[in-house]
């Protein structure tokens, strides 16, 4: 740690207290990819005085929300930004269409504190046990919700951020781009205005195919149909039965019960025209409630590798897998534009969890959905 500055690292020390923790490791190995220290930050006047003094120290500092991004970047001798302390929600008024939150709040809490008004996020990832508002909305993707939804960026009304020497900044409208998906290259976001929906009367539908080519031939059929669904998404067989379900492929969705006059008939065809067969509401509720598997809020978190397909290549994509991946685990979610989010994970051999997908399987995996990239075309 010799080469950050000692005046620096005693006025941290002073402010932050307790929460200011010196890694050893980064000592013992000065080159190691490690940081040197992390620092948890109450506020926003905390945060730009970190920025001030990293920009005064020439200090590298990393944001950091749960640590579940699928690609991390390097936190070679920086200082760790941690926001697990900033984990403030301001829920909406009435007639507002919108949830504040800070970066250090998770979001499934964030899910939670809503749903007891009847409300939701209108996207979230996957990874909501764990991932914090902050990381996701650094990265952005596609997730639970995205079917109706789209892209994490689209469903964000404005940021607070603090940026590098500790300048405050409101960032809206065409401006949201450059700093959603920015992995904090931006600066720190310390607040975020999220869009939000009535999510009270969610039915969750389910339906099981004997074959990876059906269930996609059904997702492909949803899609095109333009059935109102807020949420679509899908398991291989290798992930239904990594979850204690039958080894059968299984689509599953959410949408709001007044729609169910759009979406039922559909739905039905769909499934019968790939020889699939409808869940019963309990079975469609148990996947349902398990959507966020193989994530929890305790215990390790697998990372999954990842791809994005285009819609009309799936049921090759999807079949392909089959063929060259056998076993692997795969999780889609098919969001408003046509893309279709893989997520896939080796279960591990004799245990019912499962386990970090192997880099030879990712990028096969790439190299399969790479095929059927290009323009959305369904
Ligand atoms: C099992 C599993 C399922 C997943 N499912 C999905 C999914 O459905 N959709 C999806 O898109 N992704 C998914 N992911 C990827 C990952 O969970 C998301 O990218 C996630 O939102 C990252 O959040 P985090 O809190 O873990 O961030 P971290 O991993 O801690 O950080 C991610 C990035 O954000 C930066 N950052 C963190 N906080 C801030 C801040 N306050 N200001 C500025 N920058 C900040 C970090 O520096 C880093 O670059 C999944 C991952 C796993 C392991």
């Amino acid at each position: 740690m010799n080469d950050i500055s000692e005046e620096a690292l005693r006025i941290i020390e002073e402010t932050f207290g307790a929460r200011f923790m010196r890694h050893a490791s980064g000592e013992a190995e000065p080159d190691a990819e490690v940081p040197f220290a992390s620092v948890f930050p109450e506020n926003v006047e905390e945060v730009r005085l970190l920025t001030r003094l990293g920009a005064q120290y020439r200090i590298p500092l990393m944001a950091r929300g749960a640590g579940t991004a699928l690609y991390p970047g390097r936190a070679v001798r920086t200082l760790l930004v941690r926001f697990d302390a900033m984990r403030g929600i301001r829920l909406p008024e009435v007639g507002e269409e919108w949830v504040e939150a800070e970066p250090g709040v998770n979001w499934l809490t964030l899910e939670n504190h809503l749903r007891s008004r009847g409300l939701g996020p209108t996207v979230y990832p996957t990874s909501a046990p764990r991932s914090t508002v902050g990381g996701w909305l650094a990265e952005n993707g596609l997730g639970v919700g995205s079917y109706e939804y789209g892209w994490l960026l689209q469903n964000v009304l404005s940021v607070e951020a603090v940026l590098a020497g500790g300048e405050r900044d409101l960032i809206e409208g065409e401006d949201l781009r450059y700093f959603v998906g920015s992995r904090g290259g931006m600066g720190f976001l310390v607040s975020a205005r999220l869009a939000i929906r009535r999510a009270d009367e969610d039915v969750p539908v389910g339906a099981a195919f004997r074959s990876a080519e059906n269930l996609a031939g059904a997702v492909l059929d949803l899609y095109r149909g333009g059935v109102p669904l807020w949420h679509l998404g899908f398991l291989n067989a290798s992930m239904a039965r990594a979850r204690s379900l039958e080894g059968e492929h299984i689509l599953f969705g959410a949408y709001p019960e007044s729609r169910s006059a759009g979406v039922e008939p559909s739905l039905r065809s769909a499934i019968d025209s790939h020889q699939g067969r409808l869940l019963s509401p309990p079975e469609a509720q148990r996947i349902w409630e398990q959507r966020f598997f193989p994530v929890d809020s305790l215990g390790p978190t697998p990372r999954p590798g990842r791809a994005l397909v285009q819609g009309a290549r799936l049921v090759p994509t999807l079949v392909e897998i089959e063929q060259k991946l056998a076993g692997v685990a795969i999780q889609g979610t098919v969001a408003r534009m046509g893309e279709v989010s893989l997520l896939a994970f080796d279960p591990a051999k004799e245990s019912p969890g499962l386990m970090d997908l192997s880099a030879t399987t990712d990028i096969e995996l790439l190299q399969v959905a790479g095929r059927s990239w290009g323009p959305w075309r369904w």
